[in-house]
């Protein structure tokens, strides 16, 4: 008995306050976050083994860390992420929908291997600086049936698990003005190779440029519609679409960042019919941060004033707001988790779940006394990536005091010349590679012919230019 203590590994965050998730006793009522203050949560290998007032270490080894005036959530869920666009960051402060198609997703022409590999590396460390535990990440190609396609994404299927089984095989997909049968096709062939997620851009026929059926009436048509597909935006959700996602399953991820800027229209995750299948997703690092925290935020201020107004514009007040932060913090933690079809495994602090934890500096001075009053509040309306002191994922160390943790890399994937398979990279020398990726692309972007570029994307995406106004 005391050899297999010895050769587990644990860490032990003692007296912290800690935020719980209350399974709600049926499916369609809400969830509720508890505080256990003063508590202590144990970590065996990957899983959370306990939480209690106290627990004693189980070996010598235990590595105990004191969470006096810390706050300890989940890490967060983020499900729909283009990772690959680090080096594009910046570009698309004051852009709208078809310029940020042609200066940032065509731009995925002008990375090489390498680019793609530092880009998503870059991506997913700033993911994991925010505390972001979990992401859907997403990358399209503009030929939408390639040879390659069913080739690489069996060979990937047959090379699974990656990441000690953490990081799973997802299909995106955005054609579906194909014909039926290859949409049919190309559907069953991929859930037969054990893809867990299918994710594919919403958009219906009220959007004022893109004309495009809708993918949730579509593929509930085509008998497609199922738990496992999860649709990005869906902004204008038809209300009988709804009722088909109560029917078959099927979640959208709320990107308020990107939607609020590029007239997708004001959020679905909080509207009623649509809040139990919603989830938070960061969309485009290139076009904000990649931290839940501030699309929580977006999303409920948003929301907010989408309800104020129509009382203002009648010269009233409501007596209460319409949304709360705890609903804003559950879209970013368990609704996230359930959206992804992973509820029992991440997206809250619980015995047997995933050991996906943030631990958050409750005296730093955006954080002091909010955490005290009430830390839900205190991490969705006060908290930065500054106060994200720890982050552990799996039960392993991603970031400690602060900063992110060096991750072991290939050579040869990364393009580094030299030495063993494989070598620990610090963020400084991401640094240096996206530095570099960045000057390499932005030579290409800068001989292109962004006329041609844009008609490319006005052709591809059966764009109507003629709603496209300079005012109204
Ligand atoms: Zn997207």
């Amino acid at each position: 008995m005391a050899g297999t203590t010895e050769s587990q590994s644990y860490i032990l965050l003692q007296n912290g306050t800690i935020i719980t998730h209350t399974p709600p006793r049926n499916p369609n009522d809400p969830y509720t976050t508890t505080i256990l203050r003063s508590h202590s949560l144990l970590i065996e290998g990957s899983h959370i083994a306990s939480i209690a007032p106290t627990i004693s270490p189980p070996s010598p080894s235990t590595r105990i860390i004191d969470c006096t005036n810390k706050l300890i959530a989940p890490g967060f869920i983020d499900t729909h992420h283009h990772l690959w666009q680090t080096q594009l960051k910046g570009r698309h402060a004051d852009e709208m929908f078809l310029d940020y198609m042609a200066t940032g997703n065509a731009q995925s022409g002008s990375y090489t291997e390498q680019d793609v590999f530092w880009g998503e590396l870059g991506g997913c460390m700033e993911s994991l600086d925010a505390g972001v535990t979990s992401w859907d990440p997403f990358e399209m190609d503009p030929e939408y049936m390639p040879k390659w396609l069913f080739t690489q994404l069996s060979d990937l299927a047959k090379a699974q698990p990656f990441g000690d089984g953490r990081v799973r095989l997802g299909f995106a997909f955005d054609g579906l003005f194909l014909p039926k049968e290859m949409v049919v096709d190309l559907f069953d062939k991929v859930r037969d190779m054990g893809v867990k997620l299918i994710t594919t851009h919403y958009v219906n026929s009220k959007n004022p440029i893109v004309n495009a059926p809708s993918p949730v009436t579509l593929l509930a048509s085509y008998g497609l519609l199922r738990p496992d597909i999860l649709f990005s935006h869906a902004n204008e959700l038809l209300p009988s679409e709804t009722a088909l996602l109560d029917q078959h399953g099927g979640s959208i991820s709320t990107t308020p960042n990107t939607e609020l800027q590029m007239n997708f229209g004001f959020p679905a995750c909080f509207r009623q019919d649509a809040y139990s299948h919603a989830s938070l997703g960061i969309d485009c690092h290139s076009c904000g941060s990649a931290d839940i925290i501030t699309q929580m935020r977006l999303a409920l201020q948003s929301e907010r004033a989408r309800y104020n107004q129509a009382f203002l514009d009648q010269g009233k007040n409501p007596k209460v707001p319409n949304v709360s932060a705890e609903q804003a913090y559950n879209l970013g933690t368990i609704l996230g988790a359930r959206a992804v079809g992973m509820e029992k495994e991440i997206g809250s602090l619980a015995v047997g779940k995933l050991a996906d934890v943030v631990v958050f500096d409750a005296t730093s001075p955006s954080m002091i006394c909010a955490a005290e009053q009430d830390p839900v509040a205190a991490i969705v309306l006060h908290a930065s990536v500054r106060d994200v002191e720890m982050v552990i994922v799996d039960g392993v160390f991603r970031k400690e005091g602060g900063k992110t943790l060096p991750v072991s890399v290939e050579r040869e994937v990364a393009g580094l010349g030299g030495g063993e398979r494989k070598v620990d990279v610090g963020w400084e020398g991401v640094v240096k590679e996206l530095l570099k990726s960045r000057e390499g692309i932005e030579e290409k972007i800068a001989k292109l012919d962004s006329g041609k570029v844009r008609e490319g994307i006005i052709g591809m995406m059966h764009i109507d230019e003629s709603n496209i106004v300079d005012s109204l």
